[in-house]
């Protein structure tokens, strides 16, 4: 028999399409105080938005009168007609946020617009407004959220852990304060204030303090007609994956477009863009998801070819920049010729004249494993150090694009230096892992940068385990490291806050934590082309030798290339 559900079950049903979680809530939330122009916008949240979350705004405030509307679903200010559908320039448009937040929660609202003297106060349980009166506040609107799901038990239980909640709450108040940086946002959290971004003149400013003032920012904007795509790149050094942020007209989006179009180069794109794409609201549906998460382009070749097209002139620049030496990051392959090397890599052993002092195969299954990544961070422990090298080796000198040359017992041993160094760096910094991580201090504490607070407030029982120290606002401590490397200790810190992040078992946390610092250190490998004395390349194949992998640099390239003398014979008919 087929039954219509009651209203109340219908509202619940369709509140959790467009409320999944504290964070959706959040994020309906923000995007209305930014719709209403405010300036300010403060978020209390207790245990990750599960029993309460305040989102106060100084924005147009809504009139005592319309309090009730606010509420109900389908009524909102934003658009008029169907043909207002067509060309959305607000970010909600939908009247259905508050409404479905209300289905779900017991719920608050006090609002007054600036020109008022009285302002109005609601209360909802369930979707049943309980009180609607007029009450003093100030101007603006305070929205206040607790009990979430008090009445879907099931979708309750689905809740993440408070900080996995807190954690998604502040990736999209992080956000939103990149794209709204005239915005001044604050989060506190279980009575402590967590973040601050003050409005900033420009985006520069925000970035910088998103990934540190030191990290090396790419640049790039491409229009056509009347669209606009820019993009930032943040090529992390230690990142295994691609990680976007994209707004199209304001609004943060999903999209597989921008992500196919950054990663469909011939080039390595790992780290995290920020991409803001600007075009007329009529070229664009952003009907099409409950969250409004995913957009339609209606022209979506020639979004593809924008994004493509100033993704490709980043890695240009970045290639011809790593070229020239002007910019201090050699940390991961050079754009634009990696994946080359890698394709060409199991032809070219033909190259070799010998293998020597590996066979064939094994130098080619080694390559492999090496590249595998999950591997390297531990070579065979059954693995002889400095296997394979010969007694005597002469240095010869160093050719003009820097290769060192060494004429050994069995044949001529060419190194390429920077290939040689990373993976030099890679295995002492592996070394320094232990149980007991020894913490050097710092002599002069480092600013942290105001969008990571919240995360080592998080993730400070891990961070301290791993040997890192804060006193809230600085960082005192980084654990230790043997070796050369010199890693910027907040390089360090990110990079261990995206490992503690990124490994969801704790058993193997620290490992990954160490995986990455290793792989980061490699960062400061020297560049082929950089001149060598003849003790500094011995004393280079020295440290190389005694490297328990040491034939392939970190990410899987060849150290060494060993032209053998029987061969050299053969070559010319002796
Ligand atoms: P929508 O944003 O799609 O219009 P909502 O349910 O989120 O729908 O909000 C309903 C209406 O309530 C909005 O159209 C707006 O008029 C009003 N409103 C909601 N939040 C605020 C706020 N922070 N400041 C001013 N007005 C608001
Ligand atoms: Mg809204």
């Amino acid at each position: 028999m087929i039954k219509r559900l009651d209203h109340d079950i219908a509202m619940r049903i369709a509140a959790g399409e467009v409320i999944e979680k504290p964070s959706s809530v959040v994020k309906e939330l923000i995007e209305n105080s930014i719709d209403a122009s405010a300036a300010n916008i403060t978020l209390y949240i207790e245990q990750g938005g599960k029993t309460s979350l305040v989102v106060e705004d100084d924005g147009t405030g809504i009139a005592q009168g319309e309090l009730h509307l606010a509420l109900e679903r389908y009524a909102t200010s934003k658009i008029d007609s169907i043909d207002d559908l067509e060309k959305i320039s607000t970010l909600g448009y939908r009247g259905e946020a508050l409404a479905s937040i209300a289905a779900v929660s017991r719920m608050e609202i006090r609002s007054r617009q600036g020109n008022s003297d009285s302002g109005g106060l609601i209360r909802c349980e369930g979707g049943t407004v309980t009180i609607c009166t007029e009450n003093p506040c100030q101007a603006g609107t305070r929205v206040q959220v607790e009990d979430l799901f008090f009445n879907l038990p099931a979708r309750r239980k689905f809740l993440k852990t408070a900080s996995a909640e807190l954690r998604r709450i502040i990736q999209i108040v992080n956000d939103y304060a990149l794209i709204h940086h005239e915005i001044t946002f604050r989060v506190h959290s279980d009575g402590k204030k967590i973040l601050e971004h003050i409005s900033a003149d420009s985006m520069d400013e925000v970035l910088s303090r998103r990934w540190g003032n030191e990290t090396r920012k790419y640049f790039s904007e491409t229009s056509a007609s009347s669209c606009r795509v820019m993009l930032w790149w943040n090529p992390i050094p230690d990142s295994r994956r691609v990680i976007t942020t994209i707004f199209v007209n304001g609004r943060r989006i999903q999209d597989s477009t921008v992500k196919a179009a950054i990663c469909s180069g011939d080039c390595a794109a790992h780290g995290e863009w920020v991409v803001i794409i600007d075009m007329p609201p009529e070229q664009l549906d952003v009907n099409i998801h409950p969250t409004k998460e995913e957009v339609r382009f209606r022209r979506s070749q020639e979004v593809f070819k924008l994004v493509y097209d100033s993704s490709q002139s980043i890695f240009a620049r970045r290639f011809s920049s790593e070229k020239t030496g002007a910019d201090i990051e050699p940390n991961i392959f050079q754009a634009g010729t990696e994946p080359n090397i890698r394709s060409n890599f199991s032809d070219r052993s033909q190259y070799l004249l010998s293998p020597y002092p590996w066979k064939k195969e094994d130098r080619t299954s080694e390559s492999r494993v090496a590249s595998s990544e999950e591997h390297v961070f531990f070579p065979s422990e059954t693995q002889e150090p400095g296997y394979g090298f010969e007694n005597r080796k002469n240095y010869i000198g160093q050719t003009s694009k820097g290769f060192l040359i060494f004429d050994f017992t069995d044949g001529v041993a060419i190194i390429d230096p920077h290939a040689a160094h990373e993976r030099i760096l890679f295995e002492e910094i592996s070394e320094s892992f232990s149980d007991n991580v020894v913490t050097q201090n710092l002599a002069v504490p480092v600013e942290i940068p105001g969008a990571l607070l919240p995360e080592i407030a998080l993730d400070r029982e891990d961070l301290n385990r791993l040997g890192f120290r804060d006193d809230g606002a600085h960082l005192t401590g980084v654990p230790l490291l043997q070796g050369k490397g010199r890693l910027s200790p907040l390089d360090m810190l990110r990079s261990a806050i995206r490992g503690i992040e990124t490994e969801h078992d704790p058993s193997k946390r620290d490992r990954e934590v160490w995986w990455r610092l290793a792989r980061l250190a490699c960062r400061d490998a020297v560049k082929l082309g950089q001149r060598f004395e003849k003790e500094e390349a011995e004393a280079l194949l020295e440290r190389l030798e005694h490297c328990r992998v040491p034939y392939t640099c970190p990410h899987g390239r060849p150290t060494i290339f060993i032209m053998d003398n029987k061969k050299l014979e053969e070559w010319f008919e002796r």
